[in-house]
């Protein structure tokens, strides 16, 4: 006998009491009554019912033509309320086990993922040896994490043979790219060859050396992480630094960096930005991660933090020059307004680079400088519409863009027919407000609780209930507290 499992929810908020399809397998199920966002910048289509088949996008049809299916015992997902998204891709992940000496242990950061819509992530340096681990454990639903890209980071000045042994050894172990940091021009150059000969991609974090964007654009970089590098490329010989500037102080390093884009020759940024574009050299801005700089106060006072913030990280993100990018000593209200204007100049460059065809991804860089995993991401997605994006071009960049960049653009990033059933439904309207992304004990901007929170991420075809997940996380932070005895804000 045919089992009936017949899940009928009646709207998108009875859902939330409906957790009991969290984690279910099924080779055949639907979701029904969807408003779909495809990702590619059309605006949202339905309702429509989509029907889910060996964790692909079977079909996509208007509820009438689809009597035949829902005869069909099948389980089904109301949608009804809220909107369908592909699953977000998060292109600037560190996967972090330990925080200041503290235990992180997963499921801590793949759950906050997960529940905030991020279906797929780009790991820009780990270890590697357990992100390989848990890439495999992902695909095969061993864990309950991101489908998951590995692109180990190499840093620094190196020895040619070095170089050779490193790439050669991560290409071994089955990596899908690498991350380049802070390199002279000839380690960059020659790291990139080696690259090449292994068809591998690269994510390219560029510090003040002596190469810039335009090294980027001779090597076909496949994108630059953060900005650095861009507005480098475009200056009148050197950044203007103080004489006392230590580049490895790092309150002085994200000082001055913040005084970077002012000194960008306008013309000449053109020339770099239109270079990108010819080459197919993306862009991944991570305008997150800088935030801190333009307002302290909002960063380290974020409304998720009291429920979410795991006392490891509490403990990191305090200024100290022992946590990388943790340097607020001493930071003034004259930085922040050199970095306020600096975010303007940013914004720009990124619309006229988008204007000229340029590719821009999304990621977060969470676990640094009071960015915490997912919520960071979301937190992206508005920076992105305050330097100037529709938010259909928004979502642009966190789907369909990213998928191409990782070179999944024929499987990942849309509600398409043929695709991964990767998707996110929300309880709202994210084009009428972003912020209906955070979670639902996060009230939306609107103050309107009605509306709001990320019901269901799926992946692969199986469903992820958000508040479950995050319940989880908010039991495990607890728990964390209360071993360590650090209670929030409490020293
Ligand atoms: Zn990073």
């Amino acid at each position: 006998m045919k089992t009936l499992l017949s899940v009928m929810l009646l709207c998108a908020t009875a859902a939330i009491s409906q957790p009991q399809l969290h984690n279910q397998k099924h080779h055949e199920w639907l979701i029904t009554n969807a408003m779909i966002v495809a990702g590619v910048g059309t605006p949202a289509e339905g309702p429509y019912d989509i029907h889910i088949k060996a964790g692909r996008i079977h079909a996509i049809s208007g509820a009438k033509d689809d009597a035949k299916v829902r005869q069909l015992e099948l389980v089904q997902l109301d949608a009804e309320g809220g909107y369908v998204l592909p699953g977000f891709i998060n292109m600037h992940a560190h996967t972090m086990y330990n925080r200041a000496g503290i235990d992180m242990a997963q499921p801590y950061q793949h759950y906050l993922w997960l529940a905030s819509g991020i279906t797929t992530v780009r790991d820009l340096g780990s270890d590697t040896k357990v992100t390989l681990k848990e890439r495999e454990q992902s695909a095969a639903g061993e864990i309950i994490a991101p489908r998951m890209f590995v692109y180990p980071g190499i840093w620094g000045n190196q020895r040619k043979e070095d170089l050779d042994k490193t790439i050669k050894k991560y290409h071994k172990q089955g990596v899908d790219g690498l991350k380049f940091g802070m390199m002279d021009k000839e380690t960059f150059h020659h790291a990139s060859k080696i690259a090449a000969k292994y068809d591998l991609k690269i994510a390219n974090h560029v510090g003040v050396e002596d190469m810039t964007a335009w090294d980027n654009i001779e090597a076909g970089t496949t994108t630059i992480e953060h900005w650095y590098g861009v507005p480098d490329a475009a200056l009148k010989g050197v950044q203007n630094f103080p004489p006392d500037m230590n580049y490895s102080n790092e309150l002085h390093r994200f000082r001055y960096a913040g005084r970077l884009w002012q000194e960008a020759d306008q013309e000449k940024l053109q020339a770099v930005l239109q270079g990108m574009v010819d080459a197919g050299v993306a862009w991944n801005p991570t305008l997150v991660i800088y935030e801190a700089s333009r307002d302290l106060q909002r960063a380290t006072s974020s409304p998720w933090f009291q429920d979410y913030l795991h006392p490891g990280l509490e403990k990191f993100f305090k200024p100290s020059a022992d946590s990388h990018g943790s340097f607020f000593w001493g930071w003034t209200s004259t930085d922040e307004v050199y970095w306020k204007n600096n975010y303007q100049i940013w914004f720009k460059a990124l619309r006229d680079f988008a204007e000229k065809g340029g590719i821009i991804t999304t990621g977060e860089d969470g676990g640094y400088i009071y960015q915490l995993f997912g919520f960071g991401y979301l937190r992206e997605l508005m920076l992105h519409q305050e330097a100037g994006f529709h938010p259909l071009e928004v979502i642009k960049h966190a789907t369909v863009n990213s998928a191409k960049v990782l070179g999944e653009g024929d499987r990942l990033g849309q509600v398409r027919i043929g695709y991964s059933a990767d998707l996110v439904i929300i309880n709202g309207n994210p084009m009428a407000d972003l912020s209906v992304l955070w979670p639902r004990n996060i009230k939306p901007l609107t103050g309107d609780e009605s509306t709001g929170g990320i019901l269901w991420t799926i992946k692969a075809g199986v469903p992820y209930h958000a508040p479950t997940m995050l319940k989880a996380v908010r039991e495990m932070v607890k728990t964390s507290r209360a071993e360590h005895k650090i209670g929030y804000l409490v020293d």
